[in-house]
């Protein structure tokens, strides 16, 4: 068998094709021009290619970038201040603190202190609690897109036997939430579950979000399993250079897999997607208009 693959990079495009004609409508109709603030602290390189695209991708969908840049050795009270002052904004409807922050900065006290209303990360306590209780939430960008990819493979995730590996807050426990929420039958893993190749085995859909290139194994996978690789590694390559790799060993998962998503070119590109999505619901929220068609 040869797996489907899960194009991340169509799938992204076309869903900010849909964010930028929902901005259109809010704008022409409604006078809300959604905004995103972004704040980076120091520079490491990563984080300012990400920010970067964060930001080409808001303007791209018609809504107001907000760029903050601040210096390696900024203080705790000076960046709470700016977290402050976006909270205040209303021209302002989603805060996201690139992360990692130096490290004399306090990164919960930071997340934490984001009104949960602009929280478009997902990362506060009240949003992690209310997708934990089933309630409306803003969830994280990279599990949504996860749910988003799964769901261009199974009309219903309703019953499909899932498991996750990896309990991080940032991606193993929402996504665990939202395929709960699609009433799949969960199973969450960590580095001390036991035999978790024999647990994977068992996954209609296997979500790997590790940081351990291509550990999963082709030998790991259900036939016509669904795989949905989070991983982003950067390994050796030919010629000296380095090339990414995912949590999975992708040629052989795909001779196994029905579907699965490559990297890069995976669950990568959804993840700035649905930040264009969750600061579009933000905005409608705050502004008191019926939730978004995207
Ligand atoms: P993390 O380090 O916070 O969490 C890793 C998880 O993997 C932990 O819960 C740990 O228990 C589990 N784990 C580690 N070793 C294991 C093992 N041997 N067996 C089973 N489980 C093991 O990482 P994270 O922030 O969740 O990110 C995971 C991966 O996803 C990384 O490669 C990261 O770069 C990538 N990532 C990608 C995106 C994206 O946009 N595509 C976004 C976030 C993270």
């Amino acid at each position: 068998m040869t797996a489907r693959i899960i194009d991340g990079k169509v799938i992204a495009a076309d869903l900010r094709i849909k964010v930028a004609a929902e901005v259109q409508h809010l704008t022409t109709q409604h006078g809300l021009t959604p905004g995103l603030a972004v704040v980076l602290a120091g520079n490491n390189p990563a984080s300012e290619s990400y920010v970067g695209s964060k930001a080409k991708a808001t303007k791209e969908a018609g809504m107001r970038s907000f760029d903050y840049r601040l210096p390696d050795s900024v203080g705790q009270s000076e960046l709470l201040a700016l977290v402050r002052k976006l909270n205040a904004d209303p021209a302002v409807h989603g805060i996201l603190v690139q992360l990692p922050l130096p490290k004399q900065i306090d990164a919960q006290a930071v997340l934490d202190a984001v009104d949960p209303a602009k929280d478009v990360d997902g990362f506060h306590p009240v949003n992690a609690g209310r997708l934990a209780s089933g309630l409306p939430a803003l969830a994280p960008c990279t599990p949504l897109g996860c749910v988003i990819l799964a769901k261009t493979v199974h009309k219903s995730l309703a019953g499909l036997d899932a498991v996750v590996i990896g309990r991080s807050n940032i991606v193993g426990k929402p996504v665990t939430q939202l395929l709960l929420a699609e009433n799949a039958t969960v199973t969450i893993t960590h580095s001390k579950t036991r035999d978790l190749p024999a647990v994977c085995r068992r996954a209609d859909l296997l979500v790997a979000a590790i940081g351990r290139p291509e550990m999963v194994r082709g030998d790991w996978i259900k036939p016509g399993a669904t795989v949905i690789d989070v991983g982003i590694n950067r390994v050796p390559g030919e010629n000296g250079k380095s090339k990414l790799v995912g949590d999975v060993a992708f040629a052989e998962a795909a001779q196994v897999a029905g579907a699965i998503t490559p990297v890069p070119g995976g669950v990568g590109p959804m993840t700035i997607a649905c930040l264009m999505v969750n600061t579009v619901r933000a905005a409608c929220a705050i502004a008191g208009l019926p939730a978004p068609s995207v």
